[in-house]
């Protein structure tokens, strides 16, 4: 097997997201939960490896990327794709110019773009200034996140801070003007040694008229937007059977622990229409251990799985969050459901289950350990950023999607399943 495109993406639904956007525009698909130690087992265009390096230490993420990234080459990748978040999550310290660098060093690139344009979640640049919707990113909720708050909505700015060469801008109108004039935009500053430029986009049009322009860079780095245009630079199509996965079968089931408001609204909707659904309260792990709370649920699933599909959520309010973690300690109140959570995924599919939907990012990369899946084929899409995926579980067929907190309609839960 030779792919053409090989990604890095630093975090894990991330990695589903750019997944999903070249699955749709016609590419073939694999996601890996980091470096594959198999053989990949599908006919693909392109992989995706899924790293978690967004928030440790530079060094460390640049590591693990430079191994993604030969792992990739020797699949035969002919284009290398670093994905980062749309609202460009980092700080003065990284990590998205150090690991660019370090890239382009690796794959003697002399030249590269950034942009987390994606206007189908509503991020869009201009004039080098990132929007969250109708807000500049140092005024929407970005401003405050607690591990990379975003200030200032610069990203020329931004991204020369984190970077030892210059950096630099390719302009809106140069867009409009279409590829051409964004290939002579490139060659003049690659001339003035400008090494990265941030790419204004504010539409899918913009995006697909970049696309060409980026053809014959070693490495590309964006949000997942970008890559909408990226297939057709390989000669492929948006086409039904890049999606297809093989046929569903099993229980249906759903594990969340995402406390989002998005999550807590589909819970809500879930439970509206009556279904099947087990409250995991977590400060009974105060009394019982993990194996027994593991236990009750499995039990109260089992007989019910043959009836429809089961929901087992710890998801709460912002007030039952708080104080949970004023009981057990924030990190270890997110790290013991987890793996509670992941131990009932696993428990599930033991049962029998065969289609699940996790909701919470950090959920469902627990889940996903726990059920030891190393590498996922990605399918149709439920909703913006959430596509059905599929993966082999002891030699067992498991279609699951990972949604993270905030994606997702109200009905989510049931509409899901009538998409497989
Ligand atoms: P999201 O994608 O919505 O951010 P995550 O799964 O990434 O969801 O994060 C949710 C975190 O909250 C996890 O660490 C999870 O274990 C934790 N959590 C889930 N339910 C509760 C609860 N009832 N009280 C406190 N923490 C919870």
């Amino acid at each position: 097997m030779s792919i053409l495109l090989g990604c890095i993406a630093d975090d894990f639904t991330g990695a589903t997201d750019l997944a999903n956007n070249l699955v749709r525009n016609g590419m073939r698909v694999a996601q890996t939960i980091g470096i594959p130690q198999q053989v990949l087992n599908a006919e693909l265009d392109a992989v995706v490896v899924a790293l978690k390096s967004r928030n440790i230490e530079p060094e460390a993420a640049i590591a693990q990327s430079l191994e993604a990234l030969e792992y990739l080459l020797a699949q035969g990748a002919q284009q290398i794709f670093f994905k980062y978040c749309s609202t460009f999550d980092s700080t003065p310290k990284g990590n998205i110019g150090p690991v660019t660098e370090a890239l382009m060093a690796a794959l003697g690139a002399d030249f590269t773009i950034a942009t987390p344009a994606f206007p189908d979640n509503g991020r869009s640049v201009f004039k080098g200034y990132l929007f969250v919707g109708d807000q500049l990113l140092s005024e929407s909720g970005m401003r405050d996140h607690p591990l990379t708050p975003m200030t200032d909505a610069n990203l020329v700015r931004v991204m020369q801070a984190q970077c030892q060469n210059q950096v630099g801008l390719i302009e809106y109108q140069t867009i409009l003007a279409g590829a051409d004039a964004i290939s002579s935009r490139i060659a003049d500053l690659k001339a003035s040694n400008t090494k990265i430029a941030i790419v204004d986009a504010v539409t899918n049009d913009d995006l697909y008229r970049i696309a060409p322009a980026l053809k014959d860079l070693p490495l590309i780095t964006g949000g997942s937007g970008i890559a909408i245009g990226l297939p057709s630079n390989f000669g492929l199509q948006a086409h039904p059977t890049s999606s297809k996965l093989p046929l569903a079968s099993g229980y249906r089931a759903i594990v969340s622990g995402s406390c989002s408001q998005a999550t807590n609204l589909q819970v809500e909707c879930f439970k509206s229409l009556g279904g099947e659904m087990y409250a995991v309260n977590p400060l009974e792990l105060n009394e019982k251990s993990t194996e027994q709370m593991l236990q009750e649920i499995l039990t109260w699933a089992e007989p019910r799985l043959s009836h429809g599909s089961v929901l087992i959520y710890s998801s709460a309010s912002p007030d039952q969050v708080k104080e949970v973690q004023s009981q057990l300690g924030v990190q270890a109140a997110g790290n013991t459901i987890e793996n509670l959570l992941g131990s009932v995924a696993k428990g599930l599919v033991a049962l029998g289950v065969g289609q699940l939907l996790v909701a919470g990012g950090e959920t469902s990369g627990a889940c996903v350990k726990a059920l030891g899946i190393d590498q996922m084929q990605i399918g149709q899409q439920i909703d913006p950023g959430v596509p059905w995926c599929f993966a082999k579980v002891q030699n067992k067929p498991l279609h699951l999607a990972l949604k993270s907190g905030n994606f997702g309609a109200a009905d989510f839960f049931t509409s899901a399943f009538s998409k497989l």
